[in-house]
């Protein structure tokens, strides 16, 4: 059988948890967390990095430090994970959905400052598959109306935004605020794990505080303050050691990771692309955006077409997976959500598939995948 995903385990994460059991410091903000955090930091230029227990987690950081309050509007792409509008659903705030382009569901910043209002307080970006969103534009447009942009960066490590200017800046470095994810389902991961960024200096203590349950804990140990105690909300959002150890086993083969994971990639373009299909068109990537191999997809021409083609490998023993179904017409959201139609999130909902993409797929099975469909 050939699964959707498989974990990969680089053969030292029980060394390190065994190292961090060992040390006696198996609870948060320990050696193993301080490793990781200083590794995104000087990688990727990132202000502040914080391990968080999920993506969503941070996500819900995110919604505390941006204040987002009951009636505040966030505009959040329709095309993604609930979590992206979740963790503001719980401040109280109004989604206001945005469609996605027609050729990647990555939100369409041509439409974006028609759903500004004056109530309107962040942006959130979702780097699907990895591939950049148009970040100048955004950045530009939120400059313009004072408005905070949370980047859900789950899928998006080791990504990059080539900006007018030349400049290559990596995803989750651009906005005020980002999340990472490192679900098993990801590039990096630690079974369930996540990061918050703080690009913003102006929110990085807070940040920290939030992180530890409304205290100041962070800055004590620090030997800047001499007691600690409640200082704002917050919530447990750091993981314990075990995680984060587990975690910078997975960071040290980060480069061996994703030249794999690229490889893998290249072989399902290659294939797919030696003759045109008429049912299917392939990821299409924007020259402002780098790949990281996180997900390879197709956008078959229907859902009759995209449902053959997941029977085919099925009876093949090979598992290829639809991914999200459109945020505005959800259960919980469709009647709160404003009437208008999103085309493209219907569209990708659909008609998006994900074919296996995991560390040990060979070559020889990929191509057997492409020749099947
Ligand atoms: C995986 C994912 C999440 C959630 O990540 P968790 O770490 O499981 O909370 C959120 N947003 C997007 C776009 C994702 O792909």
């Amino acid at each position: 059988m050939i699964p959707f995903n498989k974990p990969y385990l680089t053969g030292n994460e029980t060394k390190y948890i065994e190292e961090a059991v060992q040390s006696g410091k198996i609870s948060g903000n320990g050696i193993f967390t301080k490793k990781c955090q200083d590794f995104f930091e000087a990688k990727y230029g990132f202000k502040k990095a914080l391990l968080a227990t999920s993506c969503t987690d941070a996500l819900e950081m995110c919604a505390i430090l941006a204040n987002i309050g009951i009636d505040d509007e966030v505009i959040v792409p329709s095309y993604t994970f609930v979590s992206s509008a979740l963790a503001f659903v719980r401040q109280g705030a109004k989604i206001v959905f945005v469609d996605s382009q027609r050729n990647n569901p990555n939100i369409d910043t041509s439409i974006l400052e028609e759903l500004i209002t004056p109530k309107t307080k962040a942006i959130v970006v979702v780097h699907y598959a990895g591939v950049a969103c148009d970040m100048d534009e955004i950045m530009e447009l939120a400059n313009k109306h004072n408005l905070y942009v949370i980047e859900d960066a789950a899928q998006a490590i080791d990504s990059f935004y080539i900006s007018k200017t030349g400049e290559k800046k990596a995803l989750g470095s651009i906005g005020h605020l980002a999340a990472f994810s490192f679900h098993e389902t990801k590039n990096i991961i630690s079974g369930e794990g996540g990061m918050l960024v703080v690009n913003d200096e102006n929110l990085i203590s807070r940040a920290e505080i939030i992180w530890e349950k409304g205290t100041n804990r962070a800055s004590f140990f620090r030997g800047e303050v001499n007691k600690y105690g409640w200082v704002d909300t917050g919530s447990s959002f750091l993981p314990s050691e075990i995680i984060s150890a587990f975690l910078w086993a997975q960071l040290e083969n980060l480069e061996k990771i994703q030249t794999k994971r690229k490889l893998i990639w290249e072989t399902y373009h290659k294939h797919l692309s030696e003759k045109t299909n008429p049912n299917f068109s392939l990821p299409e990537l924007p020259d402002y955006a780098t790949n990281n191999a996180h997900m390879f997809y197709l956008v078959f021409n229907s859902l009759e077409s995209r449902t053959a083609v997941i029977s085919k490998l099925k009876e093949h023993n090979i598992l290829s997976v639809f991914h999200y179904l459109s945020l505005h017409k959800s259960e919980f959201y469709h009647d709160k959500h404003d009437g208008r139609i999103l085309n493209n999130s219907d569209r990708f909902t659909d008609c998006l598939l994900r074919l296996p993409l995991y560390y040990e797929l060979e070559p020889e099975q990929v191509q057997l995948i492409t020749s099947l469909i």
